[in-house]
């Protein structure tokens, strides 16, 4: 299935906004350590509800947001919700991780969330995030799918697009073949997914409360950050 059969499904039955809620936990960490500046404009890799833009926006006086994503169901939601929160300087644009339809040197900084490994050709999305970013310009990829996470593995049973799962020297090995300066990498707890106690397991996801408690509080969210030289 290609990515936007499987993700305009996901767009239409209101898995945009679940995701949404999901990945914002950690999401939020890794907006707020971005060394976004006003008048800076700003990617988000496979955009998905468009809220990571929107959260920058409330914050920042962006000179421009783009979000990009190749399911244009999932697109045109996220331009319905940027309307409806009057963010006037955001935009969304349909389009694949393997091309972007962006100009040389027209991005300060990129966002993505649980997105880059769905990329059919991993490093040569680096390369075009490299290519779009000014010199200097940073990157944050963010996965919460990624092989240290062991309680990730078997998430590909239930998506039909193909997933790359790395580790984390694997990205920063991929940055590095991209052209990209590793400046950063760690992990985000999620702090805010409710653990259950002992009593309440093995629950229908969970076999034991430990792995539940290691996949939020300890694995949580790989972020990988580069600079473009
Ligand atoms: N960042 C959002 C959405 C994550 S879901 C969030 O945190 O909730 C991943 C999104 O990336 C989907 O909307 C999907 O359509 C998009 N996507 C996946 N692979 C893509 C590709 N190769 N090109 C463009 N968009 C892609």
């Amino acid at each position: 299935m290609s990515v936007r059969e499987e993700f305009d499904a996901w767009a239409a039955d209101g898995r945009d906004r679940g995701m949404e809620e999901r990945h914002w936990h950690t999401a939020r960490d890794v907006l707020a350590a971005m060394p976004v500046e006003d008048g800076d404009r700003v990617l988000d890799l496979g955009t998905g509800s468009g809220y990571a833009l929107r959260a920058l926006a409330d914050t920042h006086e962006l000179s421009h947001g783009v979000g990009l994503d190749g399911a244009p169901e999932m697109a045109g939601n996220a331009r319905s919700y940027n309307q409806s929160e009057g963010a006037e300087t955001l935009s969304v644009t349909v389009g694949e991780f393997g091309s972007l339809p962006l100009a040389d040197d027209s991005v300060d900084h990129v966002f993505s969330m649980e997105a880059f490994y769905y990329s059919s050709d991993p490093v040569k999305t680096l390369r075009e995030l490299r290519r779009v970013l000014v010199p200097g310009g940073t990157v944050h990829i963010a996965v919460n799918y990624y092989e240290e996470n062991v309680h990730s593995h078997d998430w590909q049973e239930n998506i039909d697009v193909e997933m790359t799962r790395w580790s984390g020297p694997e990205y920063r090995e991929a940055f590095r073949e991209a052209g990209l300066h590793v400046a950063s990498q760690r992990n985000v707890p999620d702090r805010e997914t409710e653990i259950p106690a002992t009593e309440a397991f093995p629950t229908d996801n969970w076999d034991t409360r430990e792995a539940m408690v290691e996949r939020y509080r300890e694995f949580g969210t790989l972020v990988t950050v580069g600079v473009a030289p």
